[in-house]
């Protein structure tokens, strides 16, 4: 039984891995995230190409995703916020993800955007956060950024 890497504590069977061997699709904008992640963690960037579209795709670089890919160590998942839809075919999610890459550790903070299309989720867009030092991990570790990830 192997515990699902995007950190919500189900099996990886109940949770990312049917979305990732193509088994359904991801329902909510959220489960596509955490699975994207996952897919991360498993340098799979035929799922991560598979589950993007728009502005996203346009400037993604598959070989060198899947170099990075496989080169980081994946320390985490925090999904922050993943309110109600916008629209029925627009949500946002926002994350904390860690990562650590020749024994430096890094750390992505996004709003990402997914538009439904052809009732499948879709990755289209992500703004990028910038913490505070001083404020609250986003791990929500309930530390200090600087204390924290951000060491
Ligand atoms: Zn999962
Ligand atoms: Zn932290």
């Amino acid at each position: 039984m192997i515990i699902c890497p995007c950190g919500s504590n189900k099996t990886y069977d109940q949770c990312c891995g049917p979305y990732i061997t193509n088994l359904k699709s991801a329902p909510t904008p959220e489960s596509l995230m955490r699975s994207r992640y996952t897919a991360y963690t498993q340098a799979n960037i035929d799922y991560i190409q598979r589950t993007m579209q728009g502005k996203a795709a346009l400037n993604y670089n598959p070989e060198a995703a899947k170099v990075w890919a496989k080169n980081a160590l994946w320390l985490g998942l925090t999904v922050i916020a993943a309110p109600e839809l916008t629209t029925p075919t627009l949500g946002c999610v926002e994350f904390f993800a860690r990562y650590q890459l020749q024994k430096q550790k890094f750390f992505i903070h996004e709003i990402s955007e997914f538009h439904l299309l052809n009732n499948c989720w879709y990755y289209v867009n992500g703004q990028q956060q910038t913490p505070l030092r001083n404020s609250l991990c986003p791990c929500q570790s309930g530390k200090k950024l600087k204390h924290c990830c951000g060491k």
